[in-house]
């Protein structure tokens, strides 16, 4: 069987396929452009590599719920052109193949546990990003979690610095943690790209102090067994550190964990890979829902 995966991103989209042991045999990615443009370059991918089912993680706000007549619709994202555009049933109606959609940190969750050594496979797990923007995926008990629309945990409300006096880059919140804490912000509050600023940068100890309470928090409200973080940001060695501290600070030993928190909360371990990772199995799962449908 070779399963397709699409990370389709927001400034990139990433096609590829594999097997659905999760080993990616060929990937390629362009430019996100408009809908029309972009779908037409997934479908002429899928076409000169033929699979059996494709998965998508897509960025959102997405319709993710499969019993809606909506879903796979993009809803009202900033990306005005991809607004109310029918995502998904533009594919299938183009490719005629199984396929599932589900928000691009969902996948990146579900990449995350699905590949995982079997000893040690969690049943609930929270992949973060901290890239341009901050999102969260949560598989909790065994299942990728939706809800009323889906999570958007980048936009949880934090507890600003006494010292930080940066407005917050988020066009719609302003100093929600993805306005203080994303790639974006550091650049905002710096006037400097992230990837340029030194290890012992005050930065580091800033963005991890919002981090750090994210963390807490979900410990606290979906009691994760793993707290995956992943994107641009914790490129920068001294992040997962001082987040991890920072969480500690924050629990203040409350809870009995059964293990040491910088095994909960830990670097992806598929680093880049895991979103089209989980992507692919999602198309798996696709797959075997019409194979027992049938
Ligand atoms: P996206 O979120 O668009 O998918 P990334 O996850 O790669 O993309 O995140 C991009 C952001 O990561 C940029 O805004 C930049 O600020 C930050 N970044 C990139 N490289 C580094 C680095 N080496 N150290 C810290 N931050 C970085
Ligand atoms: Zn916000």
């Amino acid at each position: 069987m070779r399963i397709g995966g699409i990370e389709a991103g927001g400034t990139k989209f990433v096609c590829g396929y594999g097997t659905t042991d999760g080993t990616i045999e060929h990937k390629t990615s362009f430019p996100t452009g408009d809908p029309d443009e972009t779908c037409r370059q997934v479908i002429d991918y899928f076409t000169a590599h033929p699979v059996d089912a494709i998965g998508i993680g897509a960025f959102g706000p997405v319709d993710v719920k499969e019993q809606s007549t909506s879903y796979g619709t993009i809803l009202d994202t900033p990306k005005t052109a991809w607004r109310q555009f029918p995502f998904l049933s533009t594919l299938k109606q183009a490719l005629g193949l199984p396929m599932k959609l589900d928000t691009d940190v969902n996948c990146a969750a579900l990449g995350e546990v699905r590949f995982s050594a079997e000893a040690e496979k969690p049943s609930s797990l929270v992949y973060i990003t901290v890239g341009t923007g901050i999102g969260g995926g949560a598989y909790i008990e065994n299942r990728l979690i939706h809800g009323l629309l889906h999570p958007e945990m980048g936009h949880i409300t934090v507890q600003r610095h006494p010292h930080d006096t940066y407005g917050g880059c988020c066009p719609i919140h302003h100093d929600c943690l993805e306005g203080l804490a994303s790639g974006p912000a550091l650049e905002g509050r710096y006037h400097t790209l992230a990837q340029m600023l030194p290890e012992d940068h005050p930065a580091w100890a800033l963005h991890a102090y919002y981090l750090g309470q994210m963390a807490a928090n979900l410990l606290l409200t979906l009691s994760p067994e793993r707290i995956i973080l992943g994107g641009g940001v914790m490129k920068q060695p001294a992040m997962l550190p001082l987040i991890l501290e920072e969480a500690d600070k924050r629990l203040c030993g409350y809870l009995q964990l059964p293990k040491p928190l910088h095994e909960i909360v830990t670097k992806p371990s598929f680093d880049g890979l895991s979103g089209l990772m989980g992507a692919i199995a999602l198309g798996t799962d696709a797959l075997q829902a019409q194979g027992a449908a049938q």
